[in-house]
């Protein structure tokens, strides 16, 4: 039986998705894989609404993330974290001999991006890398108050892992003054795990320039100057199945469902699972800064997490466990791709019966 996922990624994909995966292959060398390419690429940059090149990565969303932090850190990298996530970005640089701090809040708060304007006006950081949705903690960072922060120091590259919130989430990314953004393929984009996507800003284009050791298969203007140069063809050979699913994907979140609907049908999503929420358990963190694509929720009952996601694997369904040391005492449920209004529904009632609640 197929199981339903609510997990915050892998999602579930739709039938139609997955069957461009199995598509027959083309060569990564033709011309065919020139236009399916440029025109993924466009397609994000109306997604994102960017003017900036766009990168695909045959890897998930971590191999940007390293190549990000790797290609563009001349100086010193400053890593805001509010979790699992935004940690990783600072775990990354230390692994790769890029100097970097880490500044961290409590599990549940948001960064203050008066913190950011504090730590860059130091004048000792020329790369900024954060997380703006939280996937292990349900919040959401306040990206435009921190964009506004951002516009006051043009020489900090800025970094923004929107992995659990591209395709979900409206961001802006040229308005945000974004310089890399980076997403995955099988968060709210919809398609299975193994692609990854990032802008690549002209700051970023420079910096990297003057960066020597940039790694090889992450290294972002390797891969800028080779899509230039051959036409949006690719260093190694990509994912062509990706390639498929992603294409078939965009045009239809653009052209059937259409991305304002989509946005407001996430924004529907997280209400009705935050309504859920408040009147059966406690949300977990800052009710000001809570995600669309995924809701933390404090375990005030006690219940048995990993029961609960037995019994509703028997129904068909699964949500996700706390990560890490909020394990048990919180768990997560995704709202994000194209997981429907009355499939949330169906969820919840479930969990409702299940608990006796
Ligand atoms: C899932 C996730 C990642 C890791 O992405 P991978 O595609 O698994 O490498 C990073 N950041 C956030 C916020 C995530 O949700």
């Amino acid at each position: 039986m197929h199981t339903k996922l609510f997990i915050p990624g892998p999602v579930d994909v739709r039938e139609d998705v997955l069957e461009k995966m199995s598509m027959p292959q083309i060569g990564h060398r033709t011309k065919e894989a020139s236009e399916l390419q440029r025109r993924i690429s466009e397609n994000m940059q109306k997604i994102w609404k960017t003017k900036e090149q766009i990168l695909l990565s045959t890897s998930s969303g971590s191999g940007l993330m390293e190549g990000a932090i790797k290609s563009c850190t001349r100086k010193r990298a400053a890593v805001f974290s509010i979790g699992t996530f935004g940690t990783r970005w600072y775990e990354m640089a230390v692994n790769n001999n890029v100097e970097a701090d880490l500044f961290e809040t409590v599990k549940g708060k948001a960064t203050d991006p008066d913190d950011i304007d504090r730590v860059l006006s130091m004048g000792k950081y020329d790369l900024l890398a954060i997380t703006h949705n939280e996937t292990s903690t349900g919040i959401a960072n306040p990206i435009d108050e921190i964009a506004q922060v951002m516009k006051r120091y043009p020489d900090v590259v800025f970094c923004v892992d929107m992995v659990s919130s591209a395709g979900g989430h409206k961001l802006n990314v040229d308005e945000l003054g974004i310089d890399i953004a980076i997403t995955s393929s099988q968060k709210c984009l919809g398609i299975p795990a193994g692609l990854s996507i990032c802008t690549f800003s002209e700051k970023a284009i420079e910096r990297a320039k003057t960066v020597k050791n940039r790694g090889y298969y992450f290294d972002l203007l390797n891969i800028y100057m080779y899509i230039l140069k051959k036409d949006y063809q690719y260093p190694s050979t990509p994912s062509i199945p990706h390639m498929f699913a992603l294409d078939y994907q965009l045009d239809y979140i653009l052209n059937v469902e259409g991305i304002e609907n989509r946005f407001q049908r996430h924004i529907d999503m997280a209400e009705i699972v935050q309504n859920w929420v408040r009147e059966k358990f406690d949300l977990f963190g800052d009710e000001t800064h809570l995600s669309r694509t995924v809701t933390a929720v404090k375990n005030v009952r006690n219940i048995n997490v990993s029961d609960l996601n037995n019994e509703l694997i028997k129904r068909g369904m699964m949500i996700s466990n706390g990560y890490g040391d909020l394990k048990e005492k919180t768990f997560r449920i995704a709202h994000m791709a194209d997981t429907q209004i009355e499939d949330i529904n169906e969820l919840l009632n479930n969990i409702n019966d299940i608990l006796g609640i």
